[in-house]
C-alpha cells in the first residue's frame, strides 16, 4: 500500500516565488522516510500542503488512496501532523489539549481519556496534565505536539523538523520513540536538514533543493554513495 503520493506538486507563493517546481514522489506503509534538504529548499511547504496547512499551486496529493482535496475526511483521518510551531491554546491543560483534539475526530469522551493517559505517559508528561500548556518546556511543548498528533492513532504520522533546537538528550528519546511507533506500524515521514538524524531513523530518503526532488533512495543506497 502506498501511504502517500505525491504527483507534480507545484507551489508558487504570492509573491511570485516558486517553492515546489512539480515535485513527485511516493511513500510506502510502514516506511520511515525523510525529506531531507538545505534550508529554504521547500520542505516545509511539501509537509504544509500535505497538512492542508498551505494551498498547492497545483498537483496531486494522495493520503492512503484518498485524495487530499475530495469532500471526504478519509484523507486526514489517517494523517498525524506535527508542525514546526506550537499552535497549541497556552491556556488549556495538557490533558485537557489531547481531549479536545479526540473530539475533532469524533472519538467518545471515555476512549478519548484512555488515549490521552497513554499517549501522555508515553511521552513522559502524564505528570503534566493538570498544567496549562504554557509552562511547559520547549522540550515537553514538542512531545505534546506528537502526543495531540497521535491521539487519533493515524497510519500516517508527519513531523516538520521534530528535533530542531532540542537538545541531545531528549533528541535521542524522541528517536527512540519514534522508532518503536515505526514498529508498531506506523508510516512516519519526517522534515529534516540533518542528515545524521536521516541515518539514524530512516529506510528511504528524497532529498529537495531548490523546489525540485534530486535524489530518491533506500538510505544503505545513498550511503554507499558517499
Ligand atoms: P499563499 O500563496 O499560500 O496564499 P502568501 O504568499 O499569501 O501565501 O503568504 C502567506 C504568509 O507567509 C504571508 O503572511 C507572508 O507574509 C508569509 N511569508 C512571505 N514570505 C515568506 C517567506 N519567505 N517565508 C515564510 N513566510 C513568508
Ligand atoms: P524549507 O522547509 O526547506 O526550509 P520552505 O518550504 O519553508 O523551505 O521554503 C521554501 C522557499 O519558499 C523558501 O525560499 C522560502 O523563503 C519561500 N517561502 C516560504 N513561505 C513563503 C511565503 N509564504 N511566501 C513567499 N515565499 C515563501
Amino acid at each position: 500500500t502506498t501511504a502517500l503520493s505525491i504527483k507534480d506538486l507545484r507551489k508558487v507563493y504570492g509573491n511570485g516565488f516558486e517553492a515546489l517546481k512539480g515535485i513527485s514522489f511516493e511513500v510506502q506503509e510502514g516506511d520511515f522516510f525523510a525529506l531531507l534538504g538545505p534550508n529554504g529548499a521547500g520542505k516545509s511547504t511539501t509537509l504544509g500542503i500535505v497538512s492542508s496547512l498551505v494551498n498547492k499551486t497545483s498537483g496531486q496529493v494522495k493520503v492512503f488512496g484518498y485524495d487530499l482535496d475530495s469532500q471526504s475526511d478519509k484523507a486526514k483521518c489517517e494523517l498525524g501532523v506535527v508542525p514546526q510551531e506550537f499552535n497549541f491554546n497556552m491556556f488549556e491543560k495538557v490533558e485537557d489539549i489531547l481531549i479536545t483534539q479526540a473530539g475533532y475526530y469524533g472519538i467518545s469522551a471515555g476512549e478519548a481519556k484512555q488515549r490521552s493517559e497513554f499517549y501522555l505517559r508515553k511521552l513522559g508528561l502524564w505528570d503534566k496534565r493538570d498544567e496549562p500548556s504554557r509552562s511547559l518546556s520547549g522540550g515537553m511543548k514538542r512531545r505534546l505536539m506528537i502526543a495531540r498528533a497521535l491521539v487519533h492513532q493515524p497510519r500516517l504520522l508527519i513531523l516538520d523538523e521534530p528535533t530542531a533546537g532540542v537538545d541531545i538528550e531528549l533528541r535521542r528519546s524522541m528517536w527512540e520513540f519514534l522508532q518503536e511507533l515505526n514498529a508498531s506500524g506506523t508510516t512516519i515521514i519526517l522534515t529534516t536538514h540533518y542528515l545524521e538524524e536521516a541515518e539514524s531513523l530512516c529506510r528511504h530518503i528524497g532529498i529537495i533543493d531548490r523546489g525540485v526532488i534530486v535524489k530518491n533512495s533506500s538510505m544503505r543506497d545513498l550511503l554507499q554513495q558517499l
